[in-house]
């Protein structure tokens, strides 16, 4: 962890072991804490096994990270939205998606976004700052605790483009894997498009799942809504791709904003389609209407309309899904980050 200062989730283990024997406690106690931290996923508070005045050291030596500013809830509370203050006044957004038997957080992996995608809420505000593996880690671990369900998947497709910041993102993988036992296949990294950040994450020993977001099926589409493509065009994208596939041994996925008159016509699935034929292990696309955002003149196409797309994309050989959007009630589908400013329907004191 590259943080500067000491935090709950981001001290290394051996840090612990040393506060708490400067607090004089017998060595046992140490692997209590982290046992009751990450493997039972509980809040220090709730550690009642561990003597109050060592939990309250604790929770001064090692402060959280994340700062709750509000929290939202919608989807018939299925679904949270956290805003949380980060050190030096940034906010970033954490979601929490409950079924009946598991769920998914979506974290951010930087305040705000550089890569300005025109379609997207965070990218519109620009960039502020790259996480934390600490504050990434924490955004997961403070989810599980408002979540009767386990914690299974954690997506990186929150605020940021996690493989711009690979120094943070590669330790939170890790300890969300060691630490947290998240397997590594239920750990998603999304990315737009940067090529040596997938290169790299090809060699980052741990086998997480890749996901593109495409967008568009050729360059000068995509060029308009990803500006990155000019940098790393789709082919050289897909390269990558394939690289991390042949490596890993991993499908990877395609995310596919659906944007009405825009790339949703029934060429476009047949040039997608085709782009992705062959594709090791199977190409797989997600659909996912776009969500409305305030800085973009565009709307989702209607769902008769998206089907027809994910039809033809089937009919090639390519399987499709449409997703969801959980959350837009709360504005926390993918790319509404931040649209608005929040009001908030619900805030409660969620710190642990
Ligand atoms: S879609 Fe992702 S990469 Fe693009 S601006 Fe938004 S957060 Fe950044």
């Amino acid at each position: 962890m590259t943080s500067g200062r000491m935090s709950r989730y981001g001290a290394p283990r051996r840090e612990l072991d040393a506060i708490v024997e400067s607090l004089g406690e017998p060595r046992y106690r140490a692997a209590q804490i982290h046992e009751g931290l990450w493997g039972l996923r509980r809040p220090l508070d709730d550690l009642t096994n561990v003597p109050k005045r060592v939990r309250e050291q604790l929770a001064e030596r090692l402060p959280l990270d994340l700062v709750p500013v509000l929290e939202r809830r919608g989807d018939h509370d299925l679904t949270t939205k956290w805003l949380w203050q980060v050190a030096g006044g940034d906010q970033v957004e954490t979601v929490l998606m409950r079924t009946a038997d598991r769920a998914t957080v979506c974290v951010s992996s930087q305040a705000g976004c550089a890569m300005a995608c025109t379609f997207c809420a965070t990218g519109q505000a620009g960039f502020e700052r790259h996480l934390t593996a600490a504050e990434i880690v924490e955004q997961v671990v403070r989810a599980q605790h408002a979540s009767p369900q386990r914690v299974g998947n954690v997506v990186f497709m929150g605020m940021g483009e996690p493989l711009a910041n690979l120094d943070e993102v590669e330790p939170a993988l890790e300890r969300l894997h060691t630490d947290l036992g998240l397997s590594a296949r239920h750990l998603t990294v999304s990315t737009v498009g940067i090529v040596p950040g997938i290169e790299r994450l090809t060699r980052f020993p741990l086998p997480v799942t890749l996901a593109i977001s495409l967008h568009a099926p050729d360059d000068a589409l995509r060029d308009s809504l990803v500006p990155l493509n000019r940098r790393y065009p789709i082919a050289d994208v897909l390269d990558a791709a394939r690289g991390y596939v042949e490596a890993k041994g991993r499908r990877v996925t395609f995310e596919y904003a659906c944007i009405s008159g825009v790339n949703d016509h029934p060429h476009q699935a047949d040039a997608l389609a085709g782009r992705l034929a062959g594709f090791p292990g199977g190409a797989h696309v997600n659909l996912i209407p776009l969500n409305p955002t305030a800085g973009y003149r565009g709307d989702a196409p209607g769902a008769g309309r998206i089907a027809t797309f994910a039809d033809r994309l089937t009919a090639r050989g390519i399987t499709a899904t449409v997703r969801r959007n959980r959350g837009t009630d709360i504005d926390a589908a993918c790319g509404q980050l931040r649209t608005r400013t929040a009001v908030p329907v619900d805030l409660r004191d969620s710190s642990p």
